[in-house]
């Protein structure tokens, strides 16, 4: 089996992958499909899907085969590429570092935690199995396609807001345990909290936890949007200044619309809501939030703007954390890029109202009014 060119998030760290290089002088080579590269043979793999290692630096799963290092490929011994084994020694090298960061991790709790890293992310999958679609897939699968969507949030937040890289310096930890009391412990532990729910903490070096089995996860699809929600308050609180702006006054809207929006845009829908009573959950607006957005505002009984700006996060209701999402949505179809400027003067404790005049030229009032108009103009009326 050779490897596809599945290395998106690592050709970053490691450079191209040696399939991207197509030079002609080297001789196609069907074991490897001209790569170099072929999936470790070593029996300690037996059973494993092999072809998933293209988006995580270091996985448990593979982790202990001498004869690979870990990487789960080793070098075509058909064909000659000086490329491609440099590409391994990259991988290992970069692999060696997370590798260690998973370790202390491990040395904390003296057992083995099934996990990884990824570009952007320390991860621990500890469910067993579940179904995504119609298939069912196993841990190994559920934590390559849990680092798959989490590097997505990443990667959109950075698009939509024009973040660099740099502006977010840390990666974020997330863990999602079967066990609540593993949860407990890791909530306790990392994050410094405990909930029955997900615990985070936020800032420099964002550690998230929170027990996924079914008794709080229907599906799939409910524990995705979890999860991508909780990304996006994660990535949010380390884009400089490392800070929580939840926490604040004039902060909470901004905090809970951007994670409800980035939600909507990789999950499919927004059911996710922090800080209702523990395990408030489910759907507001029959899970189409623009669509009843635009009726509350068509008949004129939406919550009023200035007061969703001032909400205290743990105040936030339902139809609030709806209209802040909705807030944000516009402010991003107005000027996404200012957001990041606005977002920053809201964890530099600036009142919102001065906050929203300095980046959009807007106050309470007026954005209320534009708000109202584009929610009339552009929401779908069903
Ligand atoms: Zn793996
Ligand atoms: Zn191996
Ligand atoms: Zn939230």
């Amino acid at each position: 089996m050779a490897f596809r060119p599945l290395l998106v998030a690592l050709t970053l760290l490691l450079g191209p992958t040696p399939q991207d290089d197509e030079q002609p002088q080297h001789p196609r080579c069907k074991p490897c499909d001209t790569t170099g590269l072929v999936a470790c043979e070593d029996r300690i793999h037996k059973g494993v899907d092999l072809g998933l290692e293209g988006n995580l630096l270091y996985c448990s799963h593979v982790a202990d085969c001498e004869a690979c290092g870990g990487t789960g490929r080793v070098d075509c011994e058909r064909c000659e590429r000086p490329d491609a084994a440099a590409w391994l020694e990259r991988a290992r090298e970069c692999r060696a570092g997370a590798k260690a960061r998973h370790a202390e991790l491990e040395a904390e709790v003296e057992r083995a935690l099934p996990g990884g890293e990824s570009e952007h992310f320390r991860l621990i999958w500890d469910l067993e199995s579940m179904k995504v679609g119609r298939k069912r897939l196993d841990r190994h699968e559920l934590l390559h396609l849990f680092a798959e969507r989490m590097e997505a949030v990443h990667a959109r937040y950075r698009e939509v807001l024009k973040v660099a890289e740099t502006e977010i310096p840390d990666g974020s930890a997330m863990a999602v345990w079967w066990l609540p009391a593993d949860h407990a412990d890791a909530a306790r532990r990392w994050c410094g909290g405990s909930a029955t729910m997900g615990v985070k903490r936020m800032g420099p070096k964002p550690f998230f936890s929170v027990c996924g089995n079914r008794s709080h996860f229907a599906d799939d699809t409910d524990l995705h949007r979890y999860l991508v929600h909780n990304a996006a308050h994660l990535i949010l609180s380390n884009h400089t200044p490392q800070q929580w702006m939840g926490q604040f006054k004039g902060g909470a809207w901004y905090d809970e619309g951007l994670a409800s929006w980035l939600e909507t845009d990789l999950a499919g829908g927004a059911q996710t809501w922090c800080f209702q009573e523990q395990d408030a959950r489910g759907m507001w607006g029959g899970g189409k939030w623009r669509v009843a957005l635009r009726k509350l505002v068509a008949e004129d009984t939406a919550p009023s703007v200035s007061q969703v700006l001032q909400r205290d996060v743990n105040a936030l209701e339902m139809v609030e954390q709806a209209t802040a999402f909705s807030l944000i949505d516009y402010l991003i179809s107005r000027d996404a890029a200012k957001l990041p400027a606005l977002g920053r003067q809201l964890k530099k404790k600036v009142a919102v109202r001065d906050a929203l005049q300095e980046s959009y030229g807007l106050n309470p009032l007026s954005l209320e009014q534009a708000w109202r108009s584009w929610v009339l103009e552009t929401y779908p009326k069903r």
